[in-house]
């Protein structure tokens, strides 16, 4: 049986302070019409992508009082400079058709790199990101 494949235009969650929209990802479509990942490691890999490939948030030091540096290039941050920012990927998993990605989180704009870089202030960041994918699918009924 071939698998019967659907690419989504667009599909959107949000949790906290975080926004997502992910473009064009292709998805495998049941015989009830229901939605569901293409392959069952897609979203661990899609988490991957974000949080080590892309290195998605600021690097944090230290224990009372945290210092940000740059995930791209080391630099320091200056935290109270955070404002949203959306930042996006082109991603491509396995041989599917590339697909973008759009996450809107509060970061500091690297002054030495411009990478934009998520800072964390309440250690609620990579949960709020996860959550955000989480709903988003779950709102359009796509199983993992
Ligand atoms: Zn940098």
């Amino acid at each position: 049986m071939t698998k019967k494949l659907i690419q989504q235009a667009h599909i959107t969650g949000s949790e906290g302070d975080v926004k997502i929209t992910l473009s064009g990802a292709t998805f495998q479509e049941n015989e009830d019409l229901s939605l569901q990942f293409v392959d069952p490691e897609f979203g661990v890999w899609l988490m991957e992508q974000i949080f080590w490939q892309e290195k998605i948030l600021a690097i944090k030091k230290g224990w009372l009082r945290k210092k940000y540096f740059c995930s791209g290039c080391g630099a320091e941050l200056n935290p109270t400079l955070c404002s949203p920012v959306e930042v996006s990927y082109r991603l491509e998993f396995s041989d599917y058709p590339p697909f973008s990605v759009s996450i809107l989180l509060p970061c500091v704009t690297c002054s030495q790199c411009n990478k934009p870089c998520g800072i964390d202030l309440r250690d609620r960041l990579d949960f709020q990101i996860s959550e955000a994918f989480v709903y988003a699918f779950e709102r359009a009924n796509i199983r993992a």
